[in-house]
C-alpha cells in the first residue's frame, strides 16, 4: 500500500511537518509515503508576493485562502460573495488597505478552478492506494475541492483527512458532511495514521484505532476522539523532508527554512490556560525533547539540508533549555537564526542567554501592556514585564513578534487610554505585527466557559456562512473561529480608538533612532529622538546614574528607597524624587507602581574618541 500526503494552498510556503513526520513514521513500519506539494504549485502560478500575502497576511478569520477555492466545492455564489467582499472591509479595513487584499484573492480566485483541474489531470494519484490531506488553516477548502474530484474519478482510492482543521468535532462534521472522506484522524496522528495504514493494508478492521473517523452503514463514527499520544517524544523519527526540497527547488521558489519540534503542548497552559488560547486542542499536556535529542536532531537536518534558518513549532520554549540546550548551542556557534515561542516573563540574563545560543527572533506572549487585562487573560506576566522585554530585546538585536489584543470580557476601558499614553512612550521598541479583537477559538476556555467569562451569542465567524454552503449548525461543527457578544452589552471599538491611534504613531516611529543611553562611567548620557523628546541629550550622574541603570530591570518604590539607602546613602525623598523627576521627562515609565528605565543601552564603548563618534552620529 502506498500512501501520498497532499499540502494545499494556501498552506506557506515552507516545510510540512505534520505530513514529513507522518512519512518518517511510514517508512519505519515498511511504507511508501510521498508528500505532494501543491501548495508549491499554486505559489508559481499566482508568483510568491501574492500567494504568500494570502497564506500569511490576510486577517485569519477572514479565511482568505478559503474563499479562493469556495466556487471550487460549492459552486457560484454571488450574493455570498457580495456579503463576503462587504464583511471584509466592514471587519479588516480598519488593519489593512482595502483594495489590495480584496484584488490579490480575485486574482486567485481567478486561477483557482484551472489548478484544481490541472491538480487532478497530473498521474501522480495513479501510484498511489491512499492519498491523505493535512489541513491546517487556510488549506480546507482546496483540500476538499480536490479530494472531491480524485473520488470522482478514482473511487478505488482511500481519502484520509488529518491536520487541526480535523480535531474532534471539526473531524466528525468534516466526515459526515463530506462523503467523498473516507477516514479522517482526529489530533495527533504519529500513531493512529500508520495503524489506520497498516489495518488498511491488512484488510482488518480500523474502527477500533482511537482518533480514526470512519464510516459504517453510511454513519460516521469513531471509537475515541482523542488519540493515543506519544509519551516519550524522544522516540519520534525526524521529520522527512525531501519532498520539499525536490518540489522547491522544482518550482523555482526560494524558502529554505525548515521546520522543528523541541515540545508539543503547554507547561503554562496545563495550570493557567490563556483564555483566548486555543492552541493545543485537546493535547495540552507538555511533552519536551531532551536536550541531547533536539542537538542530534538539528544536526542531522541541518547537514541533511543546510536550511538558512530553523523555526521551532513549539508553543512554548522549555525553561529547562535554559540548562542544557542553550549552552550548548551557544558553544555551537551554528547561525541558524533560530525561533522561538517563548513566555513573556523573562529575564535580562534569559534574553541574554537566548541570543547568545543563536536565537534571533522570539514570539513571547505579550498581548497587552495593562496588567489588569493581563490578568484576565490570566497570561501570568504584567505591563511592564512586558514592556522590559521588548526593551532587552532591542538592546541585543533579537526580533519580536507579538500581538496586541483588546476586548476581554470584564476588561476597564480606562485602560486603554493609560495604554495609549504608554505606547507613545515606547516609540523606540519593535511595535506589534497586529491589533485586533480576541477571537473565539474553538478549544480556548473564552469559547468552552464562554458564558461564565462574561461572553453570549457565541457563533461560527460569519466568513464560514460566505465561504460554506451550508446549515449554521453544521458549519458550528465544522469551524475553529467563532464570534460572540458580550453580556454587559460593551462594544470594544467604542473605547479603543485612541489606542489605535497611538499604534499608527508608533508604527509611523519605528525604525527611528529612538531612545538609547551610553554609559560612560562617571556619567550616563541619553539620547532621545522620539516624538515626545523634552532633551535630546540628558546626562545623568552621580544617584541619578545609579538609579537610571537600578531600574534597568522594573522596580517597586520600596526597592528603589531600600537600594538608594543602602547603596548610594540616600534618603528616600530624594530618591523617589529623582525617580519622579525622569519618569516626568518620560525616560522612565512608571506603571502599576513600579518604575523601569525606557533608554535601551548602547554599545559599551571603551575609549572617548568613540563615544563622542557616536554621540556625533546620534545628533545628526
Ligand atoms: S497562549 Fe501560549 S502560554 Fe498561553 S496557553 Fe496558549 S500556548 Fe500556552
Amino acid at each position: 500500500m502506498k500512501v501520498l500526503l497532499v499540502n494545499m494552498p494556501f498552506a506557506a510556503v515552507r516545510p510540512a511537518i505534520g505530513p514529513s513526520l507522518l512519512k518518517s513514521h511510514l517508512a519505519a513500519i515498511g511504507y511508501e509515503c510521498c508528500v505532494l506539494y501543491l501548495n508549491l504549485r499554486m505559489a508559481q502560478r499566482l508568483g510568491n508576493s501574492d500567494f504568500s500575502y494570502i497564506a500569511d497576511r490576510t486577517p485569519t478569520q477572514s479565511l482568505s485562502g478559503d474563499w479562493v477555492f469556495a466556487p471550487g466545492l460549492f459552486g457560484s455564489r454571488p450574493e455570498a460573495d457580495r456579503e463576503y467582499v462587504a464583511a471584509f472591509n466592514e471587519r479588516f479595513g480598519r488593519y489593512v488597505d482595502n483594495a489590495a487584499p480584496l484584488a490579490v484573492l480575485q486574482r486567485a480566485r481567478a486561477m483557482a478552478e484551472d489548478f484544481l483541474e490541472e491538480c487532478l489531470a497530473d498521474d501522480v494519484w495513479k501510484l498511489y492506494d491512499v492519498i491523505g490531506f493535512t489541513s491546517t488553516f487556510t488549506q480546507h477548502v482546496s483540500s476538499l475541492a480536490l479530494a472531491q474530484r480524485l473520488k470522482q474519478r478514482y473511487q478505488d482510492k482511500l481519502i484520509v483527512f488529518g491536520g487541526a482543521n480535523c480535531e474532534d468535532q471539526m473531524g466528525v462534521a468534516v466526515h459526515r458532511l463530506f462523503p467523498f472522506v473516507d477516514y479522517v484522524c482526529s489530533g495527533e496522528a504519529d500513531i493512529s495514521f500508520p495503524r489506520l495504514i497498516r489495518a488498511l493494508d491488512s484488510g482488518e478492521n480500523p474502527s477500533d484505532i482511537p482518533g480514526v473517523i470512519y464510516r459504517r452503514d453510511a454513519q460516521t463514527r469513531w471509537t475515541s476522539l482523542v488519540p493515543q499520544r506519544v509519551r516519550d517524544l524522544d522516540t519520534l523519527p525526524m521529520p522527512d523532508y525531501d519532498d520539499y526540497f525536490e518540489q522547491l527547488e522544482m518550482f523555482g521558489l526560494s524558502g529554505s527554512g525548515i521546520l522543528m519540534e523541541s515540545s508539543r503542548g503547554c507547561w503554562w497552559g496545563e495550570k493557567h490556560h490563556c483564555t483566548f488560547c486555543g492552541l493545543n486542542g485537546t493535547a495540552m499536556a507538555f511533552r519536551c525533547k531532551s536536550a541531547s535529542r533536539v542537538l542530534a536532531e538539528l544536526d542531522a537536518q541541518v547537514a541533511r539540508y543546510r536550511p538558512a534558518h530553523v523555526e521551532m513549532v513549539d508553543n512554548i520554549l522549555d525553561m529547562h533549555y535554559f540548562r542544557d540546550l542553550l549552552p550548548e548551542l551557544h558553544r555551537r556557534h551554528l547561525n541558524l537564526g533560530l525561533f522561538y515561542e517563548t513566555k513573556a516573563n523573562l529575564t535580562k540574563v534569559q534574553v541574554q542567554e537566548l541570543f547568545a545560543a543563536g536565537i534571533t527572533s522570539i514570539q513571547p506572549g505579550i498581548e497587552s501592556f495593562s496588567t489588569s487585562v493581563l490578568k484576565i487573560m490570566r497570561k501570568g506576566t504584567t505591563a511592564l514585564q512586558n514592556v522590559q522585554l521588548l526593551k532587552w530585546c532591542k538592546e541585543v538585536g533579537m526580533k519580536v513578534y507579538w500581538n496586541l489584543l483588546y476586548g476581554f470580557p470584564g476588561e476597564d476601558p480606562n485602560e486603554y487610554k493609560i495604554m495609549s499614553a504608554l505606547i507613545d512612550k515606547i516609540t523606540h521598541l519593535d511595535p506589534p505585527q497586529g491589533m485586533g479583537g480576541i477571537r473565539l477559538d474553538r478549544f480556548s476556555p473564552n469559547f468552552v466557559s464562554a458564558a461564565d467569562l462574561g461572553l453570549c451569542n457565541v457563533r461560527p465567524d460569519r466568513s464560514y456562512r460566505y465561504i460554506y454552503d451550508l446549515p449554521e449548525s453544521d458549519l458550528y461543527g465544522l469551524a475553529y473561529y467563532f464570534e460572540h457578544d458580550y453580556r454587559d452589552q460593551r462594544d470594544p471599538h467604542q473605547y479603543i480608538h485612541g489606542t489605535e491611534q497611538a499604534m499608527r504613531r508608533w508604527y509611523a516611529e519605528s525604525g527611528g533612532r529612538g531612545l538609547v543611553y551610553v554609559d560612560h562611567g562617571d556619567h550616563l548620557a541619553i539620547w532621545d529622538f522620539r516624538t515626545i523628546a523634552e532633551e535630546r541629550l540628558t546626562i545623568l550622574t552621580g544617584s541619578d546614574r545609579a538609579l537610571y541603570l537600578f531600574c534597568d530591570a522594573q522596580r517597586s518604590a520600596p526597592n528603589i528607597m531600600k537600594f538608594a539607602a543602602e547603596e548610594l546613602g540616600l534618603s528616600a525623598e530624594a530618591a523617589m524624587e529623582a525617580v519622579t523627576r525622569l519618569a516626568q521627562a518620560n525616560l522612565i515609565v512608571e506603571v502599576d507602581a513600579r518604575f523601569l528605565s525606557l533608554a535601551v543601552s548602547a554599545p559599551a564603548l571603551p575609549d572617548t574618541e568613540r563615544s563622542h563618534k557616536l554621540s556625533n552620529a546620534l545628533a545628526f
